[in-house]
């Protein structure tokens, strides 16, 4: 069968699209074709619904109140711990943390498990492919401490070169922090095979799940990773909220990382004990409507054939990159093998910008410039790329649509030279 054949899906997109109210609007004018699914996925009627609901029929604040509304938020909160650690597949609720995204979560984990364990003349190790977010935090603890951060280089393809490895864990190597599928590259990291390497040599590795958790299924045990987070905005949640996963004995050894309510065991002006995991990290009045919604969309996502929604995904990343690639004018950023449903491209002496600008026109979301991971940016010598990013609820035609407007956007936008 030809890698390009569009009709080869069995999944039924079309009636996946009913649940996504949003896939019906217009964008001037013209019918929204959203491909910025990178930056944030759309939302099922259900989970838009979910927040409606909780502040419509049982608004309270949890875990405190005796009164019904008070149970019933509690009940439904709690649940979505439970369903968290099912879909990650952890040991344990205990080791899944409410935080509002993968920023937070790695901010967390840099500020506590970081500031305890990592010293002057230590070593914290990322990949040349991160994210800001797993780049920044990790640079103001290694400026703090007087450690140094090292980074795992990439090939001009967009693959980390996994032979620098060896040579770049040492003994001063206290964490290891690797996003899993890239933002801007839609590269999948081998971070199994990191983490192995890692814990050969004691080290625990963290893993950036933002872009992964949706276009994957994830098993935390299985990748035995130390910590996982994702973003729930990305996976068909809302915005403001997400989960950090840590292993009970990583997590019960770290200081708390904001003090207030909730986090506490007890509180007297001498001295105050910690509540355990994973309430210590959780400090102050949880984000209840959004937990219960990202509950949501974690059944949502659960009750689908992810096998069948993957391989979509797939499909539609294939068909993109070669019918963009055909294109004259067309340079593609980030062929590692190993890719999810991110494409990334340049043209030939037009800005990015301009071209996102041109497609919005058509009702086409893309996004332009660095997505937030500069260094790749620099790495490969670019300004910025063109983003074309996938999800399951994406069809053959709306790549069609994009593929016929970046030709005439070439055609429209190209400098005239005398
Ligand atoms: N890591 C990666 C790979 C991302 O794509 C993003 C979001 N673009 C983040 C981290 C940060 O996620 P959030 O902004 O939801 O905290």
């Amino acid at each position: 069968m030809s890698t390009t054949d569009k009709n080869i899906s069995v999944f039924d997109v079309a009636q996946v699209r009913k649940d996504f109210p949003i896939l019906l609007e217009k964008a001037h004018g013209k019918p929204l074709i959203y491909f910025d699914n990178a930056a944030t996925s759309q939302k099922p009627q259900v989970v838009i619904d979910a927040i409606s609901n909780y502040y419509s029929h049982y608004n309270a604040n949890i875990h405190r109140g005796v009164h019904f509304l008070s149970q019933k938020a509690s009940n439904a909160f709690d649940d979505v711990r439970f369903k968290v650690k099912h879909f990650l597949n952890s040991r344990s609720e205990r080791e899944i943390i409410f935080v509002r995204g993968t920023t937070e979560a790695i901010n967390l984990v840099a500020s506590t498990y970081g500031r305890k364990n990592v010293h002057a003349g230590d070593e914290v190790l990322i990949t040349a492919m991160e994210h800001h977010s797993n780049i920044v935090p990790w640079q103001l603890l290694c400026e703090e401490k007087g450690a140094k951060l090292k980074v795992i280089p990439m090939n001009d393809s967009g693959e980390l070169m996994m032979e620098e490895l060896e040579f770049l864990i040492t003994d001063k190597t206290k964490i290891i922090s690797v996003v899993h599928t890239s933002n801007s590259l839609g590269t999948i990291n081998p971070v199994k095979e990191i983490i192995v390497k890692a814990h050969a040599k004691g080290i625990p590795v963290f893993v950036d799940g933002a872009q992964s958790t949706v276009h994957s299924v994830i098993d935390v045990q299985e990748l035995d990773c130390d910590f996982f987070a994702f973003s729930g905005h990305k996976m068909l949640g809302p915005t403001g909220i997400g989960c950090l996963y840590g292993k009970a004995e990583l997590l019960e050894q770290m200081p708390p990382y904001m003090g207030g309510g909730e986090m506490i065991s007890a509180v007297s002006f001498e001295k105050t004990t910690f509540n355990e995991v994973p309430f210590k990290f959780e400090a102050g009045t949880p984000n209840i409507a959004d937990v219960i919604a990202l509950g949501v969309a974690i059944d949502y996502l659960m009750q689908m054939d992810r096998t069948e929604a993957l391989a979509h995904e797939h499909e539609l990343l294939k068909y993109a990159m070669h019918h963009l690639s055909k294109i004259e004018g067309v340079r593609l950023i980030g062929t590692a093998l190993n890719k999810a449903s991110v494409v990334s491209f340049v043209l030939k002496e037009i800005n990015a910008f301009d071209a996102g600008m041109y497609l919005d026109t058509k009702g086409i979301a893309v996004r332009t410039g660095h997505h937030c991971t500069e260094p790749i940016m620099t790495r490969l010598n670019i300004p910025g790329t063109i983003r074309a990013s996938f999800l399951f609820y994406n069809t053959f035609e709306e790549v069609d649509a994009l593929v016929d407007h970046v030709a005439k956007a070439i055609a429209f936008l190209k400098p005239q030279h005398a």
